[in-house]
C-alpha cells in the first residue's frame, strides 16, 4: 500500500493545476468553435475559487443534483398524477428523458455537455405541485402582485430558496445557466440576443420529449388509442419508419417502437437541418453565434407536424375529462391554501414568515406553495383546510 506522505501539497496544488489547464485542452480538443468554453463563463455572483478537478458547468451540474428542489420534482406531476399509476413520467423522469436527449444532440454538435446537462437538470425545477394546473392556479391567485411562472421560480430557488452552503444564500450558479433560465422565463418578450446553442439545444430536446412521452403514456393510460394517434402525420411517420425494418410488431412493443422512432427521427431531423447554419458559423465562438442569431431548428415540415400533434395531445390528453377532473381538484385545493395562508401567515413555516417584509406577503405564499410536491401540498391541504 502506497504511503500517504508520498504526495506533498505542492505536487497535489501542481495537480490541481495542471487539471484545470486539461479542462481548457479537453475543451479545445473536442468542442466546435461555437460551443460555450468554461474559460469564458461569465462566473458566479458570489466569486469562488475553482474546483481542483471539477470545471464549472459541472459543479452546477452536481449542485443541481443535490439541491432539495431536484429530487422533489419526484413527487411532481409532468402531466399525469401519481395515483393514476406508476408507469407515467413524472416531472424527474421527464427532466431525465430531456438531458439524455439534450445530450446526445449536444455530444453531436461538439456543444458543452457539462453545461447543456446542468441547463436541463434545471429546466423545470421550478414547477409548482400539480403541473400546469397548479402553475395556472398559482398565476391566478398571485395576479395583482405579477403571477406566477415556474421558468421565474426556478431562479428564485437557485438565487435565494436553496440554502445549502454557508458562504452563498442559493445555489451560486453560473451566469451561463442562469441566463439561460432567463431567457425561458422572458421567452415571450422581444429577445435582444439569441441563447447560447446549449439553451438552445435543451429547449428542442424538452420540446421532443414532451412530445413522445406523453403520446406513450396517454396511450399506456387508455386515453387515446394507437390508431387514433395513427391518424397524426408525425406519428404516422414513425410508425411507417418502424414497419420499414421488416419485423411485424403489435402492442406494447409497436408502442414503444414508435415513441423510440418519433424520438429518433426529431433528433435526426434537427441536426440535418441545422447543418448548414452551423457550417456558416464553423469557425465562431459561442458569443458571436448569438449575434449573428444562429438558431438550431427543426425543418418546417417536422415543426408543422409537431403543431398536429401537440395540438391532438392537448385537446384529447391535456383536456381529457379524466385529466380535467384532477385539474379541478388540485386548483381548488391550491386557492384554498393561497387564501388560508394569506389569512393565517403564522402557518407559514419560520423561513418564509422572514420573507413577508421584503417579497410581500401573496408573493410568500405563492413561493411556499411552489416548492412542494403533490403529495405533501396533499397532507398540507388537510391541515389548512380545517383553519377557521
Ligand atoms: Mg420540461
Amino acid at each position: 500500500m502506497p504511503e500517504l506522505s508520498s504526495c506533498p501539497e505542492d505536487s497535489l496544488a501542481s495537480a490541481n493545476s495542471s487539471f484545470l489547464q486539461t479542462v481548457a485542452q479537453r475543451e479545445a480538443a473536442l468542442l466546435a468553435p461555437y460551443a460555450m468554453r468554461s474559460g469564458d463563463s461569465g462566473g458566479r455572483k458570489y466569486p469562488e475559487p475553482e474546483h481542483p478537478y471539477r470545471g464549472p458547468f459541472q459543479r452546477d451540474r452536481d449542485r443541481i443534483v443535490h439541491s432539495a428542489a431536484y429530487r422533489r420534482l419526484s413527487g411532481k406531476t409532468q402531466v399525469f398524477t401519481g395515483d393514476m399509476g406508476d408507469y407515467h413520467r413524472t416531472r424527474l423522469t421527464h427532466t431525465y428523458e430531456v438531458a439524455s436527449i439534450a445530450r446526445t444532440l449536444g455530444r453531436t454538435l461538439r456543444l458543452n455537455e457539462d453545461l447543456i446537462e446542468a441547463l436541463a437538470l434545471f429546466h423545470d425545477i421550478g414547477h409548482p405541485p400539480f403541473g400546469h394546473a397548479g402553475e395556472d392556479a398559482l398565476d391566478e391567485c398571485l395576479e395583482q402582485v405579477g403571477g406566477f411562472s415556474h421558468n421565474r421560480f426556478a431562479l428564485t430557488l437557485a438565487e435565494e430558496l436553496e440554502s445549502r452552503y454557508p458562504e452563498f444564500p442559493g445555489l451560486n450558479l453560473t451566469r451561463e445557466v442562469l441566463d439561460g433560465q432567463t431567457h425561458r422565463a422572458e421567452k415571450n418578450q422581444p429577445a435582444q440576443l439569441v441563447p447560447l446553442l446549449e439553451v438552445q439545444i435543451v429547449d428542442l430536446a424538452d420540446s421532443i420529449t414532451y412530445d413522445a412521452h406523453d403520446t406513450d403514456d396517454a396511450v399506456k393510460l387508455g386515453l387515446v388509442d394507437l390508431p387514433q394517434l395513427l391518424e397524426i402525420p408525425l406519428v404516422a411517420l414513425a410508425a411507417e419508419r418502424v414497419a420499414q425494418r421488416g419485423r411485424p410488431l403489435s402492442g406494447k412493443l409497436l408502442r414503444s417502437s414508435i415513441v423510440h422512432e418519433l424520438i429518433d427521427l426529431q433528433v435526426t431531423d434537427v441536426l440535418a437541418h441545422s447543418a448548414p447554419a452551423l457550417s456558416t458559423a464553423a469557425n465562431m465562438t459561442s458569443q458571436q453565434v448569438r449575434s449573428a442569431g444562429i438558431l438550431i431548428e427543426p425543418s418546417p415540415a417536422i415543426q408543422a407536424q409537431k403543431r398536429v400533434l401537440e395540438s391532438f395531445l392537448f385537446d384529447r390528453v391535456y383536456r381529457h375529462p379524466k385529466i380535467l377532473e384532477v385539474r379541478t381538484i388540485a386548483q381548488a385545493r391550491l386557492r384554498t391554501m393561497f387564501y388560508a395562508l394569506v389569512n393565517h401567515p403564522d402557518k407559514l413555516p419560520m423561513r418564509f414568515r422572514e420573507r413577508i417584509e421584503p417579497f410581500g406577503l401573496e408573493r410568500t405564499v405563492g413561493d411556499y406553495l411552489a416548492g412542494m410536491t403533490d403529495r405533501y401540498c396533499d397532507a398540507a391541504y388537510q391541515r389548512l383546510a380545517n383553519v377557521p
